[in-house]
């Protein structure tokens, strides 16, 4: 039987290799731009302007989230003890409820592609979604195909982003800061 899953997709460069690798686990997928912590909007508009572009080529279903509450958002980064904690959470609880209103049971991140990003918390903050909101968090370490992600959206020529998202994450690749996040 073909599982569906929804993919909580954070930018259309990591999600080429996510999806090459559910598809060949024989997932029936679809992409989820949820990420309202991209700052500033122009590079919100651009990354969500390369996944308008690529998930049409790929066959890729799609729902948008293009809100952006930059105040609640920012609040929302600041007031959490860690904010790529609360960020994470905000993303995967939204994704579960849309999972949850879509009929579809599983759900999963392509923020698990980057070695950059702290996977524990992600797996605790899919797991607590997937508590709130009655549907299943699928956490799959996807780090190996990290390089591959890298090799197919060059070919694809899409935009590849030079820092996380937040405001913050911008700051710390000049500073050479690491975010509370990263590994
Ligand atoms: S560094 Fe990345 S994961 Fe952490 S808060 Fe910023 S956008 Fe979110």
């Amino acid at each position: 039987m073909i599982r569906k899953i929804l993919l909580h997709m954070c930018c259309a460069p990591c999600a080429t290799a996510v999806l090459e690798d559910l598809r060949a686990d024989g997932f029936e997928v679809t992409g989820y731009f949820y990420n309202p912590s991209i700052h500033p909007w122009k590079e919100f508009k651009r990354r969500l302007d390369a996944v308008k572009e690529w998930a049409p080529a790929v066959g890729l279903p799609m729902i948008y989230h293009e809100e952006y509450p930059l105040e609640k958002n920012i609040r929302m980064l600041l007031e959490g003890e860690n904010r790529c904690f609360s960020c994470f959470s905000d993303r995967m609880e939204r994704t579960a409820e849309i999972a949850s209103n879509t009929g579809i049971e599983l759900f999963t991140s392509t923020l698990s592609v980057s070695p950059y990003q702290n996977h524990v918390l992600l797996q605790k903050a899919g797991d607590n979604a997937s508590e709130i909101h009655g549907v299943q968090f699928m956490y799959k370490d996807f780090r190996k195909s990290y390089r591959r992600s890298i090799e197919l959206s060059r070919s694809a020529g899409l935009y590849r982003q030079p820092y996380c998202g937040c405001i913050f994450s911008e700051r710390d690749r000049y500073l050479k800061i690491k975010s509370p996040g990263e590994m």
